[in-house]
């Protein structure tokens, strides 16, 4: 069970990779007429164009409204775990988890992805969930296995272990800097030859009849038989002005990074993640000497989805709370010094899944509603979609569970969930 680092870009705990800047006037340039255009490059947007054009899909343009990596997925904790309480979404994170592990072969060059392992203790009303879950697990093909205290110890010798705890513990999970990492994909887009076209807002999807017939900007339209909205939650006036209902609430989430105590090693790789349900705290970490706090679940609903600086900011009672929730697996975090915090806006749906679907109007897709955990999947997330786009239905994930009519049907995703301190979380 040993880690291995697989080697990225550094980057301080202040920020990931990529400013996501607009480019003043970029918009000029943009091509009038695309096979596919796709709204938003996060890293849901970035890998359906990558996969698009990988495809030979045609002309790709991806239209941005600020830069590459501008929201969420700049400003995520970038856990790549394959740990999720219901097969749909353990299947998508394991597709995910085989990018990050396969990614000179799949998207060329070197991937920010440290294979730290993750530990997922859980509290000792959800053991038997935990069984459950883990036995779901392989079988979708996840490699995991349950470990006891002794274990979770030798594997974190700072961790506290009571004597009847116990663990998933998956080995090659581990985490990647998201900002890093859409910018990667960005890249080897455009080496494709897809567009992407930052500083670029659509204000309106085209429709005639029945069909999309592409989208609007302030400075031209473009047309395209396809249009994908990757743009998380401000999907959701676009579709509902052409008739679509996206049930998404925006919410903020907040990190906190601290020095990393003495105690466990230091390093990119130096300790696992650990996503400790019992106690609604993760942690990965962060550079060489510092690690990333997190709380699971805890959110805060945002009045819109660009207001997570104003409204959901973290402050000194939130960086107490994630510092103690932790210290109940790790004690020296108690006492850790905060060096930075950020937080960033999520895309929440009823059931906390995504919503990747072909609607009416004919040509118009969906790849939003990551619900807080969709940079890990996607990569994957944007492979299906352009299987979807190319050939009517994914090829590589089975997805019709993602399915939009799923919320009119009642038919959510549901999963064991775990118990915890916090709202519920996959
Ligand atoms: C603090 C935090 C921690 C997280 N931790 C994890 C984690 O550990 N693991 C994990 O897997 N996931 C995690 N997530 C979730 C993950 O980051 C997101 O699910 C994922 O990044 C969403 O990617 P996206 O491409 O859908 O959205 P985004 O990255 O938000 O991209 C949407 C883009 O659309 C653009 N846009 C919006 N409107 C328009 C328009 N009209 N025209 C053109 N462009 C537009 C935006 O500017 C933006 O760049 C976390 C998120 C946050 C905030």
């Amino acid at each position: 069970m040993g880690r291995q680092r697989v080697p990225g870009g550094p980057h301080g705990p202040r920020q990931g990779a990529g400013g996501g800047r607009p480019v003043p006037g970029a918009h000029a340039g943009v091509h009038p007429v695309a096979d596919v255009v796709v709204v938003g490059a996060g890293i849901v947007g970035v890998s359906t164009g990558f996969n698009l054009a990988r495809l030979g899909a045609g002309k790709i343009v991806v239209l941005e409204r600020e830069g590459v990596a501008a929201q969420a997925s700049r400003l995520s904790a970038g856990l790549v775990r394959t740990h999720y309480s219901n097969a749909p979404e353990a299947r998508l994170a394991l597709a995910g988890l085989k990018w990050f592990e396969n990614w000179a072969e799949l998207v060329g060059g070197e991937v920010p992805f440290w294979r730290t392992g993750l530990l997922n203790p859980v509290a000792r009303e959800d053991h038997d969930k935990l069984r459950r879950n883990v036995a779901m697990l392989q079988a979708v093909g996840v490699e995991t296995e349950l470990i006891g205290p002794e274990e979770m110890v030798e594997l974190e010798p700072a961790i506290h272990a009571k004597e009847d705890d116990l663990a998933a513990y998956e080995p090659r999970s581990g985490y990647a800097d998201p900002g890093a990492t859409t910018h990667a994909v960005a890249g080897a887009a455009r080496r494709l030859g897809v567009e992407i076209a930052e500083g670029v807002e659509v204000t309106r999807i085209l429709v005639e009849g029945d069909r999309v017939t592409g989208v609007e900007t302030p400075a031209r339209r473009v047309a395209a038989p396809a249009v994908v909205l990757a743009n998380g939650a401000w999907s959701v006036p676009l579709a509902r002005a052409v008739g679509v209902e996206i049930p998404i609430e925006s919410v903020g989430v907040r990190l906190a990074f601290v020095r990393r105590p003495p105690d466990l090693r230091p390093g990119w790789g130096g300790h696992a993640v650990v996503l400790d349900r019992a106690h609604g705290a993760y942690t990965r970490p962060e550079g060489a000497d510092h690690s990333l706090l997190g709380l699971s679940g805890a959110r805060v609903p945002l009045t819109a989805p660009d207001r997570y600086d104003s409204e959901a900011r973290p402050d000194a009672e939130f960086e107490q709370l994630a510092r103690s929730q932790l210290a109940l697996r790790f004690p020296s975090f108690a006492e850790a010094p905060v060096v930075a915090h950020r937080s960033g806006p999520i895309d929440i749906t009823p059931d906390l899944c995504a919503i990747i679907d072909r609607v009416q109007p004919e040509g118009l897709y969906l790849a939003v509603g990551m619900s807080g955990s969709g940079f890990k999947k996607g990569p994957a997330i944007g492979q299906c979609v352009a299987e979807m786009v190319l050939h009517g239905e994914s090829r590589t994930v089975p997805i019709p569970e993602f399915r939009l009519s799923r919320f009119a049907e009642n038919d959510l995703i549901r999963g064991d969930v775990y118990s915890g301190p916090f709202n519920l979380v996959h």
